[in-house]
């Protein structure tokens, strides 16, 4: 297990280092060197080094590399996956389905690479020809979440080395081991000294050394609105390119004419996947009248049946929340939510499970949902499902459309006129339309609104790391 800092293609230690443990046990996993701003600088000069080399080598070289890391992610998933669950909670499925998802944005960036294709335009006079080229933005930072510690990163990394960047990555306090297991491989993968640089430790100093330097040219980020806003207020000052995805509020809609099967399996999917704590899960739940009844049975019944545990213990489907300041904040809008008339079919409290940590919430569904709830703004990352009824599409529309954030939004209908109407409807970037689980690594995945910009994934996150030049050519 990697424990410092990887910068200029060497393992670094740091002055102070922070500890890392498991959510489930409560149990110190390791001390991870903390490089600090001394550490970022490091970084930074290594990676404006090896840019222009890197830049400078063709695409099937930059690509083949980075399929590279991606073999060796997903020859090593088992221990990967464990790695996860250990630093984070997640029961070992999810685990190990979210380095099959992290490897499949490298292999997909490792194509797209070779088609970042220029064009010819035509000039305003006969001798003149308008040659249009895309080139790396330069020295990217990457700063990512604890919620899915492998994924945010290569989403952001394999484009970003495809387009010919070098990077410097700042993962998570919470969960640096998923990412510096990255960095171990990325060697084994044989990249050049400064490629990919790693930094872990307490986010201001490391963040501020990121923003403040010139020679970093874009950062890319994921995590919590109100830090995206405030990064993006100290990146102002160098004009440093951003992509930025923050938080959500999902709605999940069912209309009466849905289909409950797939309907209530794409809410349990939706809405538990990595025990609430996903920017994109179902936040607010809007039921039509008409199958108002049979869906929250149902959905009562199938959360009643979700097991919670330590993620490595098979058939766990639920495992702990990340800390106990998340574990407040799910109380904290459970309590406001039953002060102002809530009820609870399922669920409601913390659990206490034998030889385990004090971080287990049971998973839970509420009714009675009302705007007056902080859980009907606020983003819960937690297993908490709350739901209220309505009666006609426009109503829903406007409830759905009723939040600050545009990220992912979901409905469930049989109606193919009231499918396109809905979808077009919603202010979100993602709509899952019958569908509970639409993340893909081709699809262009980001939000509107509170929920930030810039498009991650596929052919459409290639952009996000290149630069559009013209070369003016007189014959
Ligand atoms: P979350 O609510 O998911 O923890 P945060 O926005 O707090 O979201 O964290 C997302 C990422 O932003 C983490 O890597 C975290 O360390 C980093 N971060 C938090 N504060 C700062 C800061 N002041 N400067 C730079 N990065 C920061």
């Amino acid at each position: 297990m990697k424990t410092q800092n990887l910068i200029g293609g060497k393992w670094c230690g740091g002055d102070q280092t922070i500890e890392v443990t498991n959510p489930a046990t409560g149990e110190l996993i390791a001390r991870v060197d903390s490089g600090g701003a001394e550490g970022a600088k490091s970084a930074i000069g290594a990676a404006f080094e090896a840019r222009e080399d890197w830049a400078g080598r063709t695409a099937a070289d930059r690509g083949a590399m980075v399929a590279s890391l991606a073999g060796l992610m997903r020859r090593d998933v088992d221990r990967l996956a464990e790695l996860m669950t250990l630093e984070q909670g997640k029961p070992l499925a999810e685990a190990r389905g979210e380095i099959a998802y992290a490897a499949s944005f490298l292999e997909l960036a490792a194509e797209e690479g070779r088609r970042l294709n220029g064009d010819i335009v035509p000039g305003s006079s006969v001798e003149q020809r308008i040659l249009v080229l895309r080139q790396p933005v330069g020295v990217t930072a990457i700063i990512t979440p604890w919620n899915f510690p492998s994924a945010m990163i290569t989403r952001k990394l394999g484009p970003a080395l495809a387009a010919g960047c070098t990077v410097v990555i700042k993962p998570a306090e919470l969960t640096p081991l998923s990412a510096l297991a990255i960095g171990e491989l990325a060697c084994e993968a044989g990249f050049p000294a400064g490629v990919i640089n790693i930094v872990t430790g307490e986010p201001g100093p490391i963040g501020d050394a990121l923003l403040w330097d010139d020679r970093v040219r874009k950062l890319s980020f994921t995590g919590s609105t109100g830090v995206g806003r405030m990064l993006m207020g100290k990146a102002s000052a160098h004009l440093l390119r951003l992509s930025l995805e923050l938080g959500g509020h999902a709605p999940f809609i069912v209309f009466d004419d849905a289909d409950l099967d797939r309907a209530v399996a794409g809410a349990i999917a939706c809405k538990f996947r990595n025990a609430g704590q996903t920017c994109v899960c179902a936040n607010r739940f809007y039921i039509q009248s008409g199958i108002y009844d049979e869906f929250v049975g149902r959905f009562a019944e199938a959360i009643g049946e979700m097991s919670v545990g330590d993620g490595m213990r098979e058939g766990v489907v639920i495992g702990p929340l990340i800390n106990e300041a998340a574990m407040r904040k799910v109380e904290s809008h459970v309590d406001d939510a039953r002060s102002k008339g809530a009820e609870f079919l399922v669920g409601g409290s913390r659990l206490s499970i034998d030889g385990l940590a004090d971080r287990f919430y049971a998973p839970t569904l509420l009714t009675g949902m009302t705007p007056s709830m902080k859980i009907y703004r606020e983003e819960t990352f937690g297993p908490v499902a709350p739901v209220a009824r309505f009666e006609t599409e426009d109503e829903v529309i406007g409830l759905a459309n009723d939040s600050e954030f545009g990220l992912a939004a979901y409905f469930f209908t049989r109606d193919a006129s009231r499918l396109m109407r809905v979808a077009e409807g919603l202010e979100y970037g993602i709509v899952g339309a019958n569908d509970g689980t639409p993340s893909n690594a081709a699809a262009p995945f980001g939000g509107m609104k509170h929920s930030g910009f810039g498009r991650e994934g596929g052919k459409y996150a290639m952009d996000e790391y290149t630069e559009l030049k013209y070369i003016s050519l007189r014959l």
